[in-house]
Order: C-alpha cells, then sequence, then structure tokens
C-alpha cells in the first residue's frame, strides 16, 4: 500500500473542513489497510461509500473492487474527487445526502454489494437504521462509527450498551469489531475514539417473529424507559391491561423485569405472544 496523500490533496485544493458534515478525514496508513483487509472486498463486489471526503479509503477500495458507487453531501468536494479519481473507470461518483437516497437505484441487479464508509458522525446512527430497515441487498457493511455507538451495536443483554440499537442490528447482523482507532489517525482530530466493526448481513432475522413492527415497538417501549419496569415501558403502547397481563404470562416472562435484561430471542416471544391475543 503506498502512502496515503490526504494532506497533499487538502493543501492542494484549499479545502476547508466542515465541522457540521463530520469531516474527519484518514491520515493513518494501518488504518486504511485494515479497513480494507476487515472488509473482505474482492473483485466481484460493487462497493459503495458513504462519504468519501477527498478519496482517500475510496482509492483503497477502488483497488480491489469491482466498481467503487461514493455519495457525498459536500458539493465543495466533488471537483476534487472528480479531478483526482476521474479517471478510474471503476469510480462512480454522486453528490447526494445519503439519508435521502434509495441504495437500490445504484444497486441494481448487482449481485454482491457492500458497504464500506468512514461515516459522518453526526448521523451515523440514522444512516444505519437506514441502510438495515430499507431491505437493500447488501452482504455486508464494515463501517468506522465513534466507539460509543459501536459498543451499542455490539452489546449483550444486561450491560449498560444494550439499547434498541443493539437488538436492530443484531435482529439483522453478525457483528464482528475490526479495530479501534485513535483521534490522531485523522485531520481535524475528532474529540472520540473511533471503532472500524464489521456487520455481516444475517441469511434470515436471528429470530422470526410474527410480527416485526410490534417486535420493534415493544423493544422502543421498553428502552424507553430505562431503569423501569417492563410492565411500566409497555404501558406506553396503550394495550389492553388483560393483553399484556396475558401476554407476559404465555411469554413466561416477568413483567417486573427491566427491558434491558432481555435476549433478542425473549423480545420475540414477547412479541409473538402479545400478537397471538391481538
Ligand atoms: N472517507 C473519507 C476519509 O475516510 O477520509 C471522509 C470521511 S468523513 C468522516 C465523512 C464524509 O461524509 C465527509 O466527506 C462528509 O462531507 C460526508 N458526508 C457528511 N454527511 C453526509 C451525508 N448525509 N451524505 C453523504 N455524505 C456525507
Amino acid at each position: 500500500m503506498e502512502k496515503n496523500n490526504t494532506k497533499d490533496i487538502v493543501n492542494k485544493y484549499g479545502f476547508k473542513f466542515s465541522k457540521s458534515l463530520g469531516q474527519n478525514f484518514l491520515v493513518d496508513d494501518q488504518v486504511l489497510q485494515d479497513i480494507i483487509i476487515g472488509a473482505e472486498v474482492n473483485e466481484e463486489d460493487f462497493v459503495i461509500e458513504v462519504g468519501p471526503g477527498v478519496g482517500t479509503l475510496t482509492k483503497e477500495i477502488l483497488k480491489v473492487a469491482k466498481k467503487v458507487y461514493s455519495i457525498e453531501l459536500d458539493s465543495e468536494l466533488i471537483p476534487i474527487l472528480e479531478k483526482e479519481l476521474g479517471s478510474n473507470e471503476k469510480f462512480l461518483l454522486m453528490n447526494k445526502d445519503a439519508l435521502k437516497m434509495d441504495f437500490n437505484e445504484l444497486i441494481g441487479d448487482e449481485k454482491s454489494v457492500k458497504l464500506v464508509a468512514n461515516l459522518p458522525y453526526y448521523v451515523t446512527t440514522p444512516i444505519i437504521v437506514k441502510l438495515l430497515t430499507e431491505g437493500y441487498k447488501f452482504k455486508s457493511l464494515t463501517i468506522m462509527i465513534q466507539k460509543e455507538v459501536a459498543e451499542r451495536i455490539d452489546a449483550k443483554p444486561g450491560t449498560k450498551e444494550y439499547s434498541a440499537l443493539s437488538l436492530l442490528v443484531q435482529y439483522h447482523c453478525s457483528t464482528k469489531i475490526i479495530r479501534k482507532v485513535s483521534p490522531n489517525s485523522f485531520i481535524p482530530r475528532p474529540k472520540v475514539e473511533s471503532i472500524v466493526i464489521r456487520l455481516d448481513k444475517l441469511e434470515k432475522p436471528k429470530v422470526i417473529v410474527e410480527d416485526e413492527k410490534l417486535f420493534f415497538k415493544i423493544i422502543r417501549a421498553s428502552f424507553n424507559m430505562r431503569r423501569k419496569t417492563l410492565w411500566n415501558g409497555l404501558k406506553s403502547l396503550g394495550l389492553d391491561k388483560e393483553i399484556l397481563e396475558r401476554g407476559f404470562q404465555t411469554a413466561g416472562i416477568d413483567p417486573k423485569r427491566r427491558g434491558e435484561t432481555l435476549s433478542i430471542e425473549e423480545f420475540g416471544k414477547l412479541s409473538d405472544s402479545i400478537h397471538s391475543l391481538l
């Protein structure tokens, strides 16, 4: 791997960083290499990258992938990317807000689709939620995100990091932490530490439930009222008291437990038993 030239490109074009767009560009060759190895991208893969910046990571993905489609919101970066990478036939670029995209328009009938990105921190969670809930056929998502969010994604029941986000991600994916990344690996230096995590889409969800919408409504309601009992959390769903009581009973779950102690399988059981009473 050749040395990255992030700083040179930034200086060459006199690029001014925008804090509000979460612009922290990678300047660490080892981290770049670990992302590429961790993502396991090969020449059959169509890679989507959110937020290419000046193309530091893009350039490395282009060496191994079949095609790279980068989506960048900052129009100041578009001419820079076109000049630096435009001559590469494998590179496609779109000036758009990733949060407002229908990714199927890019994916078309591509068979092996992977997402690789150093995500802008201010929209990490909404982007992950969008990518997982809109039914795109990604094989995997290898993303750099702030450490706290990665720990929430990877959390087990009964820990303080365990949350509705843990359950959403673990419902759709298996998770693997690739590495930690220090603030010194970026310009400008972010305030937080980062983690590169890979999410591999499961063939089928971790638990099969009768009503997915109800399942996630129950999960959200359980975590809205952290440190309160499940019973208090689920009251907000506006269900008949008797249905709720019988639902807990049939599922064999004590309503006095707190939401953050339930495994994904237990949330599945609770959701199915409430569903069967509706
Ligand atoms: N990939 C580059 C790197 O690793 O050096 C830059 C990563 S930087 C953390 C995040 C990038 O996402 C920035 O280029 C920023 O302009 C872009 N960005 C921010 N919000 C975006 C959005 N909603 N849609 C697409 N790109 C966005």
